[in-house]
């Protein structure tokens, strides 16, 4: 059974920053790399906001280099997926599959994952022609038409990267205003690839033994019921904090982000730390989840020392 000063669960930005801090504080960090290994910025193409890139930088390009980073200071990186956790007593107990583990101190940065609708055959065609991820199948739907479901940002993201595949992308939207911000809004009302289904709502999604082969429609002002020819279908309406393994453990809000104390990252387990998307459901970027990934390391540096005292 390993010991670790500091295990760090999950290895988007929050996760490797905090192990970039924990491991030049000479805390010889840990990282549990997770089932999406780098988190949610492998999943996208350019990352244009991240102060320092004027040019952009590919999101795996920048994981890699986080990671990279993280080890060069001692960080050890494993490709593992935590599957239970034991917070009630320190030194806390960690599991992977049977593998236990214990720490001193927990920074949990697990992120969070993409949302889908629920509707029918949705989950059904997961991977034959449903997907939330543009960037990883977009490939996939060359010459084919496809849709996106949301209004949001990441669905004027998705949309406008499928129109380098797909021969039309309708973007399914259940009002008649989007979500994102104006320069993402732009951008795809502009492309000429790009349709949008207004006032709309995905009932079902259908398919054959070939995979995906349509959507059913309820327009919701008409009333309208339809079903629209597509091979393809984005789900693209958000994202869910990956918190199930601390439920009953770690005090979250009614959707399940963890609560951390003022602006610190203090949860209400004393050595236990949360950062990133898995506590932040309001600004969810990388610079962000970085910035608290910082802040978990120094206030988990502290805590020990205190506990040492
Ligand atoms: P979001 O802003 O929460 O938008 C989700 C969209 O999906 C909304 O349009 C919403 O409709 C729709 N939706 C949600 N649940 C639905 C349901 N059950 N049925 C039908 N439609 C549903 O999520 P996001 O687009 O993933 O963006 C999240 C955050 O990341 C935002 O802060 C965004 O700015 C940021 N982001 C930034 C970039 C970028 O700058 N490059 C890229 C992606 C994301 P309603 O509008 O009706 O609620």
């Amino acid at each position: 059974m390993a010991h670790h000063k500091v295990f760090i669960i999950g290895s988007g930005p929050a996760g490797y920053t905090a192990a970039i801090y924990a491991a030049r504080a000479d805390l010889k960090p840990y990282v549990a790399a997770g089932l999406q290994p780098g988190g949610q910025l492998t999943t996208t193409t350019d990352v244009e906001n991240f102060p320092g890139y004027p040019e952009g930088v590919m999101g795996p390009q920048m994981m890699e280099d986080l990671r990279q980073q993280a080890e060069r200071f001692g960080t050890t990186v494993a490709y593992t997926m935590v599957t239970k956790v034991d917070l009630s007593s320190r030194p806390f107990k960690i599991w992977e599959d049977d593998e236990e583990h214990t720490a001193d101190a927990i920074i949990v940065s697990t992120g969070a994952s993409a949302k889908y609708l629920g509707v029918k055959g949705e989950q059904e065609y997961l991977g034959r022609g449903v997907s939330a991820c543009a960037t990883c199948d977009g490939f996939f739907f060359r010459d084919q038409d496809i849709c996106v479901i949301g209004g949001g940002d990441s669905a004027m993201e998705e949309a406008n990267f499928l129109t380098k595949f797909a021969r039309k992308v309708y973007v399914i939207h259940r009002r008649d205003e989007l979500r994102a911000s104006k320069i993402m809004q732009e951008r795809a009302l502009k492309n000429p690839k790009i349709e949008f289904i207004w006032n709309t709502a995905v009932e079902e999604v259908t398919g054959d033994e070939n995979g995906v082969n349509g959507v059913k429609l309820l327009n919701r002002v008409t009333g309208e019921r339809s079903h629209l020819a597509v091979t393809g279908y984005f789900a693209a309406i958000g994202h869910k904090p990956n918190t199930d393994l601390f439920k009953g453990q770690l005090d979250m809000n009614d959707v399940g982000y963890l609560n951390v104390k003022d602006r610190s990252t203090y949860t209400n387990v004393e050595g236990v730390f949360a950062a990133g998307d898995v506590a932040d459901s309001v600004y969810r970027q990388a610079i962000t989840a970085a910035g608290m990934g910082c802040q978990a390391a120094i206030d988990a540096e502290r805590w020990l020392e205190g506990q040492e005292g």
